[in-house]
């Protein structure tokens, strides 16, 4: 029993103390506040915390043995073996060869419990493609997302897609609804002001093609659901509507009128904000790009600047019919809003705080089943 070990493996001259980590009883250190596990209680504790776990062998989803350590276990008096906490998160943690007993520093406790979920968010992230996914790219040119899932169901998300969807179909089946549509609801840069301004929202619900249409509702479906839940509903909701309005001021302000009157329609400014919070909050999520008949999981930042600079040379080239300013506009400002909320998103989003961590090695080709 713990009477035998009385002395803490890290700072060694300190007393082990009678302690409890949830419901299960452990000794600490009461000078660097480490934990000692004896050999199953890691385990005990971490099913207590789950209620879903009845068995959770830590020793087995312990990451790679890393090699013998400095630390003795006080009861064994042998060195104690070092192992990285999961297998791509290389916090490492102190194991007993003989007694199998287990050390966690202080820091190491919280997420030692936690290993379940962390695990599990790992092995979302880093699922390996499949053919189906290869299909997918290969027809349609679009990327295919690896991401954690969201915790809260995007309903402004679908009621966007629901709005775009029938708007388009009305139009679709009566030329005089589609005039009237486009008429007022797309954004004229010849249109009295004060028509201006509701237009500036209601532009977004338009599009031009089935194939504008798909793109952007692709897109808003992969990317929107995952900021709503970080955001919330109501922030989201403002947030996008707002990117989309700035989105389309952008593209007002550099547009050259000698070219005639400018007709925008379409979510794409707004999408464009949302990449670029995108890109800022979800570092660890993978999207996907082919080569040829080759398809690769790349960071989201790697994706989006591909993305904008086809858009930079569009631009540059001077190609008609796409809204570039309206996606570069949508873009930096996603990028800057993302950038000035970050702080505030790993402070409510333990999950991505934990994933913005540095020992965290995610490795996007690797599977795990
Ligand atoms: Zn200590
Ligand atoms: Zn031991």
């Amino acid at each position: 029993m713990p009477s035998t070990l009385h002395r803490c493996p890290n700072c060694f001259h300190q007393t082990l103390l009678e302690s409890r980590v949830g419901r299960q009883a452990v000794m600490q250190c009461d000078g660097c506040l480490g934990v000692w596990f004896e050999d199953g209680a890691l385990n005990q504790a971490i099913a207590h915390k789950h209620d879903n776990i009845s068995v959770y062998d830590h020793e087995q989803s312990l990451g790679k043995r890393i090699g013998v350590g400095g630390r003795l276990c006080r009861r064994c008096d042998v060195n104690m073996e070092r192992f990285y906490m999961l297998e791509q998160y290389e916090v490492e943690v102190d194991c007993c060869p003989d007694c199998d007993g287990v050390w966690l520093d202080q820091p190491e406790v919280e997420l030692a419990l936690k290993s379940p979920q962390l695990n599990s968010a790992l092995a979302t992230l880093s699922k390996q493609l499949t053919w189906r996914s290869m299909v997918f790219q290969f027809l349609t040119g679009m990327p295919v997302e690896y991401n954690l899932k969201p915790h809260r169901t995007p309903w402004v998300t679908y009621a966007m897609m629901a709005i775009c969807i029938s708007l388009f179909v009305a139009g679709q089946l009566n030329g005089q609804w589609e005039n009237t549509l486009y008429l007022y609801l797309g954004l004229h840069s010849d249109a009295p002001t004060q028509w201006q301004v509701g237009q500036l929202l209601s532009h977004q619900f338009m599009h031009g093609s089935w194939l504008h249409l798909a793109g952007n509702m692709y897109f808003l479906w992969v990317v929107g659901d995952n900021i709503e839940d970080v955001l919330g509903h109501w922030r989201y909701l403002g947030v996008y509507l707002g990117a989309g309005v700035l989105a389309a001021l952008a593209e007002l302000v550099f547009f050259d009128n000698a070219q005639g009157p400018l007709l925008l329609v379409g979510a794409s400014g707004a999408i464009a904000a949302l990449f670029g919070l995108y890109m800022m909050w979800f570092r660890r999520a993978s999207l996907t790009v082919m080569i040829l008949v080759l398809q690769f999981k790349v960071a989201p930042h790697w994706y989006f600047l591909v993305w904008s600079l086809t858009n930079i040379v569009g631009m540059i080239m001077g190609e008609s019919n796409v809204a570039y300013m309206a996606h570069l506009g949508g873009f930096l400002a996603g990028i800057l809003v993302g950038w000035l909320l970050y702080p505030w998103v790993l402070r409510n989003n333990p999950l991505l705080n934990w994933l913005s961590q540095p020992e965290v090695k995610l490795r996007r080709t690797k599977y795990i089943s």
